[in-house]
């Protein structure tokens, strides 16, 4: 079973690069079992969700 440490490892990784599907297939498993690293790569989605909103050019656009 992959640690804590190691399923971080590869949500952080993922970010830049593609995971393997092992990796991506373990990272799974892991998740499903572990609420503190769901909570954790739901935090860093939307981390990447702002940060990529801003790269492509400012904040979303609220609808009117
Ligand atoms: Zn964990």
């Amino acid at each position: 079973m992959k640690s804590c440490r190691e399923a971080t490892r590869l949500m952080s990784e993922s970010q830049e690069r593609n995971l393997l599907l092992r990796e991506q297939a373990s990272l799974k498993l892991h998740l499903a079992m572990c609420a503190p690293c769901r909570n954790f790569s739901k935090q860093m989605q939307m981390l990447r969700r702002i940060s990529r909103s801003y790269t492509e050019g400012g904040p979303e656009k609220t609808e009117e």
